[in-house]
């Protein structure tokens, strides 16, 4: 079942069952304090605060996500992308638990010919709240899954607040096992890798007063009880599909493909560290997400920065570019791998064919900045990481000060390109540098008195998002 199929039979199955069809808000959120849509329900976010009233009381949809935070974790694990889609269904004060949770096992368990997935039972596996009996009931007595496959886990996993007094409350999280040959037995308590989390399903039913992290106080239920659900679409579709991963379902597999071709590298599929062609293979699905997400981000209006989203933006074009180049391609290669992007997305979102000509030259521009910078900065870097080697010590922080003043070479990529060499870098020391040529353009400033000095401001903003990447508040929740 293509990721396509996947959608219009969620949105269908829903829209049966009373939901209002909602389409995809953009990437970029509107909530303040976020600066992208990480979740289905971030659009719903003043419904569920009562801040709104909904003009419906049960919606679907099939939202565009972007999570950065989950970056490092691309290529390496089996489901994890940083643009993918959520489908959620939500209830806004209309059904509650005893209607959700036999929802989604239908629309899971029940055959293709009826409308449903047609996951085997069998290899289900649920947790719950540990002190929310009343899902572990639903899921043991109505649904009838064995007590083996319901794990009941405690407030760190399954209990969802917003960080603040607000609405709060359990979850209950379905998951797929895939079998012995992707990891240990005893459920999802011990593998994520072999049981694949696919949908999680949120029941705010508390209200929360003060607190810290997930120490606060319960102060009641609220009046009205809301449903939050998010299934992940290419999660779904990998197992619909037989693919080993994420990045080798339909709307992801041609980039790969195209940057195999391109590096003449073959794809091997291999899975753990240590394996043949794993570095080669990581990095190609690293570059099959990061084109992906980057289309997406320049077509909902995002463009390359140095700070905020337009350096996420940045930051994934030139993993991208940098996984190529790791993979022996230095002559452009978006212009290759773009397009297939495009192909694979546009019968979705048809708007990343009609604007590809704004998107594809944003894209190109910054390509070709990077592989100047990359150009005029490589070899003075080699050669500093030859000598740091042959002296059996860090690059220092000199060292990566003059790269990032003299080429434009940032420091995450200095400390991404010497760590390949096998070199650390004195990060300390490149900041203490930083933080005195900070110093020096104030002291300039202020000298010149007036209008200049807040460049030094503009300067110490430039230097900092320019090296934290992870470092983000993706929402506040
Ligand atoms: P995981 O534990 O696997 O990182 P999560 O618990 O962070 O997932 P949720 O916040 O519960 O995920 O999001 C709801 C659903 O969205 C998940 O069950 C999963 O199917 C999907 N999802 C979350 N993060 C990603 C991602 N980075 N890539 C693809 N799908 C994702
Ligand atoms: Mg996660
Ligand atoms: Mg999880
Ligand atoms: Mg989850």
């Amino acid at each position: 079942m293509l990721s396509h199929e996947i959608t219009q039979r969620w949105l269908s199955y829903f829209e049966a069952k009373g939901h209002h069809v909602v389409p995809s808000a953009s990437l970029v959120s509107q909530q303040s304090g976020a600066m992208f849509t990480i979740a289905g329900m971030v659009p719903f976010i003043p419904y569920f605060l009562g801040q709104e009233t909904p003009p419906y009381s049960r919606a679907t949809s099939v939202q565009k996500c972007i999570r950065t935070l989950d970056i490092d974790e691309v290529g390496k694990t089996a489901r994890h992308g940083t643009f993918f889609q959520m489908a959620g269904n939500f209830s806004f004060g209309d059904y509650f638990k005893s209607q959700a949770i036999p929802m989604a096992w239908e629309l899971l368990t029940s055959s293709v010919a009826d409308g449903g997935f047609g996951l085997d039972p069998e290899r289900l596996w649920v947790t719950v709240y540990e002190g929310d009996q009343e899902s572990y009931d639903l899921w043991h007595d109505t649904v009838g899954l064995p007590a083996q496959r319901i794990q009941r886990m405690g407030r760190d996993e399954n209990y969802w607040d917003t960080g603040q007094p607000g609405p709060a409350g359990p979850d209950s999280e379905i998951f797929y096992d895939r079998g012995p040959r992707y990891g240990k037995d005893g459920g999802p308590a011990v593998d994520d890798d072999r049981y694949i989390e696919i949908w999680n399903l949120v029941f705010m039913q508390y209200q929360r007063g003060e607190g810290n992290g997930k120490d606060y106080e319960i102060l009641g239920e609220l009046p009205k009880k809301n449903i939050d659900t998010g299934l992940g679409v290419e999660r779904l579709a990998m197992l619909l599909q037989g693919v080993e991963n994420f990045y080798e379902t339909d709307q992801v597999r041609p980039v790969l493909d195209a940057a195999a071709k391109l590096s003449g590298h073959a794809y091997r599929g291999s899975e753990k560290p240590g394996e043949e062609g794993y570095e080669d293979d990581v990095r190609m699905r690293v570059v099959a997400d990061h084109v992906r997400s980057s289309l997406m981000l320049i077509a909902d209006g995002v463009t390359p920065g140095n700070e905020g989203r337009g350096y996420i933006l940045r930051r994934l074009l030139r993993r991208a570019v940098r996984a190529m180049r790791l993979l022996g391609v230095t002559d452009p290669c978006l212009p290759v791998l773009l397009p297939e992007s495009r192909d694979a997305m546009k019968g979705v979102y048809p708007v990343v064919a009609e604007d590809f000509e704004r998107i594809s030259r944003i894209a190109y521009a910054e390509e070709r900045a990077f592989l100047k910078t990359i150009e005029s900065g490589t070899t003075r870097l080699e050669s500093a990481v030859a000598v740091a080697k042959g002296e059996k010590r860090a690059l220092s922080g000199a060292d990566a000060f003059a790269l990032h003043d003299t080429f434009g070479f940032p420091i995450d990529l200095t400390l991404e390109m010497a760590g390949e060499a096998g070199v650390s870098v004195d990060e300390t020391a490149f900041r203490e540098l930083m933080a005195e040529q900070r110093h020096r353009a104030q002291e300039d400033a202020r000298a010149k008195k007036g209008a200049l000095a807040d460049l030094s401001e503009l300067r110490r903003m430039l230097d900092e998002h320019g090296s934290e990447f992870t470092g983000y508040t993706e929402l506040v929740t």
